[in-house]
């Protein structure tokens, strides 16, 4: 289709329409049609599969989705798009593709700081930008990933030595991760979807020990890194029974109101996404001529962006297409 105009809109998944056909992060994998998976939290992730179509994706994306269903998917062949690491969990990537006749970068979730073993993502010039704005309000901007990963560190050391086990709510792929990184010292245990997420992620070079925890009674002060969703399982009551000191780590921890919503003592603001002042960094590094923010706070940062840097950029709103003319 020559000369169709570039069009991106929020339909199945982040559409990117011209003279070629993309779906980034959709929720319908169909037979047809060119698809790339950028990570596999799974509100990036499909919520269907048509067995035997294809995806672009990193191995270890593909390897996790294709543990979710019985429907396996194969690896297509990823000719005109390129792939960029996203640095925000383990085989997350940014795509690159070529649209009537502009260059398009799609980030998924990304983190462009270096963290506890994880590469940062680099900008990548475009033309077009398309960039998750999960912390794109001004006021959410983290302390150093070292620094919130020593007083983490600390405040477990201390907790163990006084005999009380603790308990680190961390989602189970991504920060998990590093925290078993961050915490290897203390030979950390992990509940059943963290030691799964892990083993589904780990490779030669990062071999992330953990011992599974599934309830069972351990004699020393241990800590353990589990997901928030623990509460819900037979396992919760187990855990209680210990008097754990429950610690958190997530971006949102900078809320007042967080700690309390999540049921921890403390809280520290550990993120594997960009914080603000990265998202405002990397568009910039990136010299696109217009950015589409989505997921998360997409009019906020569509509005930053316009301000801050003088460049075009709007919000991907369900139902609206944009039509890019430059
Ligand atoms: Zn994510
Ligand atoms: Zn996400």
């Amino acid at each position: 289709m020559p000369g169709r105009a570039l069009t991106i809109r929020l339909g199945n998944g982040v559409e990117v329409l011209g003279d070629e056909e993309y779906h980034f992060d959709a929720e319908v994998i169909e037979a047809c049609g060119r698809f790339c998976i950028s990570h596999a939290h799974s509100d990036h992730l499909p919520k269907r599969v048509t067995a035997g179509s294809q995806v672009v994706a990193s191995e270890t994306t593909l390897r996790c989705l294709n543990d979710r269903s019985k429907k396996q998917v194969a690896m297509a062949p990823a000719d005109g798009i390129e792939m960029f690491d996203a640095g925000h969990m383990a085989g997350s990537r940014m795509f690159q593709v070529e649209v009537s006749g502009r260059s398009v970068l799609y980030t998924g979730d990304l983190c462009p700081r270096d963290r506890c073993g994880n590469k940062g993502a680099r900008p990548v010039k475009t033309d077009v930008l398309i960039i998750e704005s999960t912390y794109g309000k001004p006021r959410y901007v983290f302390p150093p990933s070292d620094v919130i990963a020593s007083l983490v560190r600390d405040e477990v050391e201390d907790i163990l030595s006084q005999g009380r086990p603790v308990s680190l709510y961390a989602y189970p792929f991504g920060k998990s991760q590093d925290m078993l990184r961050v915490l290897r010292e203390f030979s950390p245990f992990a509940d059943r979807s963290v030691f799964n997420a892990t083993s589904l992620v780990r490779c030669d070079a990062d071999p992330l020990d953990c011992r599974l925890w599934d309830g069972d009674e351990v004699d020393d002060p241990f800590v353990v890194i589990c997901s928030p969703w623990l509460n819900r399982t037979a396992n919760a009551g187990a855990l209680r029974r210990r008097n754990p000191k429950r610690l958190a780590v997530s971006g949102w921890a900078l809320d007042s109101g967080y700690k309390a919503r999540l049921g921890v003592d403390e809280a520290f603001p550990f993120s594997d996404h960009a914080d603000f002042n990265d998202l405002i960094s990397f568009v910039k590094a990136c010299e696109p001529e217009m950015v589409i923010t989505h997921h998360g706070f997409a009019d906020s940062l569509a509005h930053e962006i316009k301000e801050r840097l003088g460049i075009e950029a709007r919000p991907l709103i369900k139902g609206q297409r944009s039509l890019l003319e430059f």
